[in-house]
């Protein structure tokens, strides 16, 4: 109740069409618990940067679609409990049916043995053929209903499938997602240890992109987000994993890969995002350059996969406070410490 007041008090202070939508998102943003959701509407707040419309359809595309994922999830797993509770119903009575002509086969066959004449056996046995046609009656049309709930369920098999694909990416960016990005690092370490081959990880931020927003909008923002996402997908293929760590930082896991080629790599993608021509697709303007910095780290012996992430975000820092639009390594924080204990 305490949070459903809350969410009502916000939509009322920031004149907030009441749609379930709108009340949906804001009692996800009253309960705390998505951060992510917290940081944009906290900093709008603090901006002052109306939530408009479009603002809104886009915020409920982005956080509320995990809820819709396991709304469809749901749906999809009654369709199939149902299907499978009529399969079974039509199942017991094919069964029962079979049962019944069983009976009147050994009926027949009982009474072969007694019969007088051949006008007796023709009656046994028109009363046969009439048993067996009216088998072949039931039979043909339990065939048919069975093909049908088999191809229902052949497309309910479908929309799992692809509910579970697209529980696995965000919504934004069609990139992992987050719980993807932590299974694949998971996995990406787990090989590591068994083969002995090396893993690095990319952790970038687009540099500045506060004041992109407040210049060009939050929904030129999330189209700037896309473009660093497809520049992401574009350089990082095969077994390698792009994921978007949170609002504005993507995160990328390199199997086999040294701290090296990873740099090799970091700096191509760097360069590539500040070579992309930025227009806002609904005025043409143009919106100048965006640049990311990019932190690079690698895994370690008794690495745990949240130790890599802190060097590798500690790498980005670094990068950050030495002018961004660049890339480092976690080679050149120990430099540096290195030559401020000197
Ligand atoms: P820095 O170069 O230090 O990274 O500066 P910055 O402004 O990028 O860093 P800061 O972390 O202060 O701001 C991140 C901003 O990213 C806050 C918010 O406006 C924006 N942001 C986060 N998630 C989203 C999103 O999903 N869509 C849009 N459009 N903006 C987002
Ligand atoms: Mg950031
Ligand atoms: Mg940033």
């Amino acid at each position: 109740m305490a949070l459903a007041k809350t969410a009502f008090a916000l939509m009322g202070d920031w004149n907030i069409a009441p749609t379930p939508e709108n009340y949906e998102l804001f009692y996800l943003y009253a309960g705390g618990a998505n951060v992510a959701l917290a940081k944009i509407i906290d900093g709008m707040i603090r901006d002052k940067v109306p939530f408009s419309a479009p603002v809104l359809q886009g915020l409920c595309a982005q956080f509320l679609a995990r809820e819709r994922t396991a709304q469809t999830m749901e749906d999809v797993g009654s369709g199939i409990s149902g299907m499978l509770d009529a399969v079974l119903t039509k199942l017991d009575r094919a069964g029962k049916d079979a049962g019944e002509y069983g009976r009147a086969l050994s009926a027949v066959s009982g009474e072969l043995g007694d019969a007088q004449s051949p006008a007796a056996v023709a009656k046994m046995v028109e009363h046969l053929v009439g048993a067996t046609q009216a088998m072949e009656v039931r039979t043909k049309s339990l065939e048919g209903e069975l093909q049908r709930s088999s191809d229902q369920v052949s497309e309910l098999k479908t929309q799992l499938d692809t509910v579970r694909k697209e529980s696995r990416l965000d919504p934004l960016t069609a990139l992992a997602n987050r719980k993807t990005f932590d299974q694949e690092l998971n996995l990406a370490i787990e090989d590591a240890r068994q083969d002995g081959s090396a893993v690095a990880l990319m952790m970038c931020d687009i540099d500045h992109f506060k004041h992109f927003n407040d210049t060009w909008g939050h929904q030129t923002g999330d189209q700037v987000l896309r473009l660093v996402a497809n520049c992401l997908s574009e350089n990082v293929k095969g077994r390698d994993t792009a994921a978007r760590y949170g609002g504005e930082e993507f995160v990328v896991i390199l199997r086999q890969t040294s701290l090296e080629g990873a740099a090799k790599l970091a700096d191509q993608i760097r360069a590539n995002v500040e070579n992309k021509k930025l227009v806002k697709k609904s005025t043409g303007d143009i919106l100048g350059t965006i640049t990311i910095s990019i932190g690079v780290a690698q895994l370690r012996d008794q690495d745990t996969p949240e130790l890599l992430v802190q060097r590798a975000d500690r790498a980005l820092y670094r990068a950050k406070n030495t002018g961004r639009n660049r890339v480092a390594l976690e080679a050149e924080l120990i430099r540096s410490a290195a030559s401020h204990a000197a």
